[in-house]
């Protein structure tokens, strides 16, 4: 019987080690301190009415049972800290976004807050290479960077209505810090692990390569990564956000990702969308 009893354990044992892992992420949602308040008619002209908003700068911290942890977008530059934004960002970006980050906000801050280091990061996915989505690759020399090719081309050249004077939403120097890393490019949707925990949704419209990404919980819940496919509740809501690469591919994108969410079960988790992180932020998903 002992045997049997034994034998039994080191089964549930080996299962235990073994079927969780392909299924147990954890996410933690943070913020690159917040923008605003700014009128939401500034971010997106369709919306009827004039309100004001004061927004988070999402960053995620994903953890992988067995193949490491993942920061998904790294936020605004550390420069832009404690008062200093026009000292690194333009007066006109500093003007409007209003960004309150404290020096305690920035990603490198937030990895301690959790228990971790920079260096403990195997993969940094940025969604795109806006100045509050990739400010600080630059602080993560040991990491893979993952971003679609064409996004990468687009960060060094925008088109010029995207802004490609220096610094404009592109911040040149952010992608200096990181130019000699180590990148993996990609070309649309990706299987991170290979495993379907993590995986890159290809999502352009906001700039040429944007991305997203979904997340398979360890309870078992499917959490899809928005970043600035969808701002907030109200893009989801139908209003079409501004500032986009293509109001097409934002749009198809937009129905790729509400797809998702209706046939999966998925919930959206959004970019700068005040409500959602009063009740989701600064906490981990499991
Ligand atoms: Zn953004």
């Amino acid at each position: 019987m002992k045997k049997i009893a034994l034998v039994a354990s080191l089964l549930a044992g080996l299962m235990a080690g073994v079927s969780p892992a392909a299924n147990a992420q954890e996410v933690y949602w943070t913020t690159s301190g917040m923008f605003g308040p700014f009128n939401i008619q500034g971010l997106i002209p369709t919306y009827p009415t004039a309100k004001d908003i004061t927004i988070p700068v999402s960053m995620w911290i994903i953890k992988h049972p067995t193949k490491g942890v993942v920061v998904f977008d790294t936020g605004n530059n550390v420069a832009v800290s404690d008062g200093k934004c026009k000292e690194y960002w333009s007066a006109g970006n500093c003007d409007f976004l209003k960004p309150s980050q404290k020096r305690s906000d920035v990603i490198d801050k937030q990895l301690e807050k959790v228990g971790l280091k920079v260096d403990d990061v195997k993969v940094v996915v940025s969604s795109h290479s806006h100045l509050d989505h990739a400010g600080n690759i630059g602080m993560f020399p040991k990491a893979v960077h993952v971003f679609q090719k064409k996004e990468l081309y687009q960060g060094w050249w925008p088109e010029k209505f995207q802004g490609r004077e220096t610094p404009g939403t592109f911040v040149m120097a952010d992608l200096m810090a990181a130019r000699n890393y180590t990148y993996y490019e990609i070309d649309g949707d990706y299987d991170l692990f290979g495993d379907g925990t993590v995986k890159i949704i290809s999502t352009p419209g906001h700039t040429i390569g944007h991305q997203s990404m979904k997340v398979k919980l360890g309870s078992g819940n499917t959490l899809i990564i928005t970043q600035d496919a969808l701002w907030m509740q109200e893009n989801a809501d139908g209003y079409v956000a501004g500032l986009n690469y293509s109001v097409k591919d934002w749009s198809d994108s937009a129905n790729k990702l509400k797809f998702m969410r209706d046939l999966e079960g998925a919930k959206l988790l959004f970019s700068h969308d005040a409500g959602q992180f009063a009740t989701g932020g600064n906490k981990w998903h499991k």
